[in-house]
């Protein structure tokens, strides 16, 4: 049984009712939020050991009719523990949430599977999203399955194997000359009449739940001793806001009983909008007006329309933003790749090096207990390497 209870908005704190399609806060045009009746009487008794995908947390997820939940087999992904990058850098525990597993190779299965689920049970057929690749291919593969309709907008900067992906699985491609915030200009103009369901990242509510259960697995499988570091590659922010809200719910059912973890946002130099915010002490990002191009096409979003979470998250875990330049990226994806036999895809390796220079300036230290998130799998991305 599921404790969702309402939407909420983040800034005005505005609630909206379940039963109805809402896309984001009308008054503040700010992401709208989930809520469940959480309370320590609620025991990890609920979760659904026999299954080996993200619905293991059903209870603390939004769909309230589990004949609606539309499943590839995405989560409960491994963790990785790196014992020889731990030794070499000097830190006690690190892992590697290795997110590259999951259906269409990447993360975003989490949460577009969510979202596609929760249309499902409003009644909604056809949607539409800006995507930098990975968002596409999960949509056009989770719309597939419940024989619904996609729109997708995409950079023409983006790898070929996503607009493939899409139109095997039977969506509709558009390729647009610009950064991923030129293809939402242009999807919504098409979308003028609201015809199409636009699930651009916390433009609506449910993709966020979907990543939260990120959160959730960490830690379990780090049976509930919560790391103090996660490092994530942000572009939209969604696993980082959604790790950071799945903290939040375990210590109001008393699942854990302090969280002790610094969220660490990564970027790259040429597109680094949270990381200049970060720097200036603000609450909200300024757009990127130049975003350069990138091998970890996942992190060009030059201005997220979750900006206010995911700096909020920052600051609230005690966390950090910085970015890594191309050159560290790729010289990351091949010393990680001889020491580890992991290949990382570009945003994994924007991670990776981000680790080595917080090791290096001494925010993380020996004691500290670090979880890094691989968000992709690296075979798409082939012809930027
Ligand atoms: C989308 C994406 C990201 C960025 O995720 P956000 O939740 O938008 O911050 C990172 N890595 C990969 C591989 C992605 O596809
Ligand atoms: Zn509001």
């Amino acid at each position: 049984m599921s404790y969702y209870s309402h939407l909420e908005c983040h800034q005005c704190g505005e609630k909206y009712d379940k039963t109805i399609v809402h896309s984001y806060c009308k008054k503040c045009t700010q992401p709208l939020i989930a809520k469940y009746s959480l309370h320590p009487g609620i025991t990890k008794e609920i979760i659904r050991k026999e299954r080996s995908d993200m619905w293991r947390y059903a209870d603390l997820l939004p769909i309230e009719d589990e004949s609606n939940i539309v499943t590839l087999g995405e989560g409960w992904t491994p963790m990785l523990e790196l014992k020889k990058t731990a030794a070499a850098s000097g830190v006690s525990v690190l892992y590697m949430k290795e997110e590259g597993l999951n259906p269409t190779g990447s993360f975003k299965a989490r949460g577009i599977g969510m979202a596609v689920s929760k249309a499902q049970e409003l009644g909604i057929k056809t949607f539409c999203i800006p995507t930098a690749g990975n968002a596409g291919s999960a949509l056009a593969a989770y719309v597939a399955a419940i024989d619904g309709e996609a729109f997708i907008y995409m950079p023409e900067a983006t790898p070929r194997v996503f607009q493939l992906d899409c139109e095997v699985m039977g969506a509709r491609v558009t390729k647009i000359n610009g950064t991923i915030r030129d293809a939402g200009l242009a999807m919504a103009s098409d979308n003028a009449n609201g015809q199409w369901w636009d699930i651009t990242t916390l433009k609506e509510p449910f993709r966020l739940e979907g990543k939260k259960t990120m959160g959730y697995e960490i830690a379990e499988q780090l049976n509930w001793s919560l790391p103090d570091i996660i490092i994530y590659p942000t572009g939209g922010g969604t696993g980082l806001i959604g790790i950071w809200k799945a903290f939040q719910e375990m210590l109001e059912m008393g699942w854990v009983t302090h969280i002790p973890t610094k969220m660490v946002a990564v970027q790259t130099v040429g597109c680094n909008p949270v990381v200049k915010a970060f720097e200036a002490g603000q609450g909200f990002c300024d757009l990127c007006e130049n975003p350069e191009e990138t091998i970890a096409n996942g992190l060009r979003v030059p201005k997220a329309f979750g900006d206010r979470l995911i700096m909020k998250t920052i600051y609230e875990s005690k966390g950090i933003a910085l970015d890594v330049s191309e050159e560290e990226m790729k010289t990351a994806i091949y010393d990680f790749g001889k020491s580890e036999g992991i290949f990382l895809s570009p945003e994994g390796a924007a991670v990776y090096s981000g680790f080595n220079k917080l090791v290096q300036s001494g925010f993380i230290g020996p004691k500290d207990k670090v979880v890094l998130i691989n968000t992709g799998s690296p075979y798409k991305y082939v012809e930027n390497l």
